[in-house]
């Protein structure tokens, strides 16, 4: 049905009304006085929602771009490097790394499983000459529905003294990433995933600790180079033209989540994890993470004898609910319902109806109809 779509993929995420019309207004002048109160109002913001006092700047990019920021701002070619690997995005990671000729070393694991706390520390402890310069890892590994243990790797990290540069994209804005706490060095992440907004712009963050290593990282940067960013922030300014219009919008989502209050946005994220889980398990369809392991912002599911593309396909036709398909060598074998951002208990209740009455349709055997809505309600209620 027209205009009737809904997301629930892990990006780009639904996004608010009064966000989509915050974005319709006359972008302003990126040079004017109004707009730097806007860039100092929202930087506050931002630094609410990740829980530091470091700088956290603004990029027009994607995620990758964020992420890309984040290598070559703070290494120099030849550097050694830890990647945890468990995904296409730690893949991503592993990749950037390798193009800007860093010294790559991954820690891996089986996509579906969480990366080996314990393999961390190993590597860390056994390089006694303090030659890996960063360990460099996915929080909320998206294309699995894993959530790393990153508050253990990063203590690991700590005691050895490399910086920790963390892919947020996932995990900012859907559970605790306490940067400050933890001291996490960098910290990146990208508007259409917890953030409630479209597409288009990446966030860093920044610690001291890391600026410290930009002083002397060699890798030649330009459009990325944050210090620029740096010294444009300080006085509530930007070195390019940034999309002005995408400011307007994350001034009101942050509004709306500091109105919600970051606790409860975790909660909400955790309520509705459990009742997509509860849903999936009283419908008989295997979870692809283990519950220990599980990702707040996106569930995967390997459901047996039918192809999860027909499962999506279906859902698409009939109901207008976008699922996330398998990458690379899962695609086929899981799908990925999204559940991160704007998303309420009433958008899980449908989309798990939406599946039920899709596992009828192509005769799925074993699931009782009607047992996943009860099984999610359940949850949702607080029972
Ligand atoms: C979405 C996402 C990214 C960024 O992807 P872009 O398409 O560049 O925005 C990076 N890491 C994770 C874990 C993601 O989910």
């Amino acid at each position: 049905m027209d205009d009737k779509l809904m997301l629930m993929i892990p990006g780009p995420t639904p996004v608010p009304e009064q966000v989509l019309r915050a974005l319709a207004k006359h972008p302003i002048g990126h040079r004017s006085g109004d707009f730097s109160k806007i860039i100092a109002e929202v930087t506050e913001g931002l630094k609410w929602l990740h829980q530091t006092q470091n700088d956290v700047l603004i990029l027009a990019a994607s995620g990758t771009g964020a992420m890309e920021a984040g290598i070559i701002n703070f290494l120099s070619p030849g550097d050694r490097v830890l990647v945890g690997n468990n995904g296409k995005f730690g893949e991503r990671w592993a990749k950037i790394c390798e193009v800007y000729g860093l010294n790559v070393q991954q820690i891996t694991a089986e996509w579906g499983k969480s990366l080996d706390t314990e393999a961390f520390r190993t590597v860390l402890e056994a390089d006694t000459a303090k030659e890996i310069k960063a360990v460099i890892v996915t929080h909320s590994e998206t294309s699995t529905g894993v959530l790393n243990d990153l508050e253990t790797i990063n203590r690991h990290v700590k005691a050895h003294g490399a910086l920790i540069i963390v892919d947020a994209v996932t995990s900012l804005g859907a559970t605790n990433v306490p940067i400050d706490a933890w001291g996490l060095d960098v910290v990146a992440s990208g508007s259409q995933k917890g953030f409630m907004l479209p597409p288009g712009l990446g966030f860093v963050a920044v610690s001291p600790k890391a600026w410290e290593a930009y002083a002397t990282a060699k890798m030649p940067r330009f459009y990325l180079d944050l210090g620029k960013y740096r010294k444009e922030a300080a006085k509530n300014s930007h070195p390019f033209t940034p999309p002005v219009n995408m400011y307007y919008a994350l001034q009101v989502s942050l509004e709306m989540m500091k109105k919600e209050g970051l606790e409860n946005i975790f909660a909400r994220h955790q309520r509705h994890m459990n009742a997509t889980r509860a849903a999936m398990k009283a419908l008989n369809l295997p979870l692809f993470a283990a519950d220990q392991a599980a990702s707040p912002a996106i569930t995967a599911i390997a459901p047996v004898n039918v192809d999860a593309e027909q499962i999506r396909a279906s859902i698409k036709k009939r109901f207008d609910i976008i699922m996330a398909g398998g990458q690379d060598h899962l695609k086929g074998k899981i799908f990925r319902i999204g559940h991160l951002g704007f998303v309420s208990d009433r958008d899980i209740l449908t989309a798990v109806g939406a599946l039920e009455a899709t596992l009828q349709e192509l005769n799925y055997e074993g699931s009782t109809a009607g047992a996943g809505v009860a099984a999610a309600a359940k949850v949702l209620q607080g029972s």
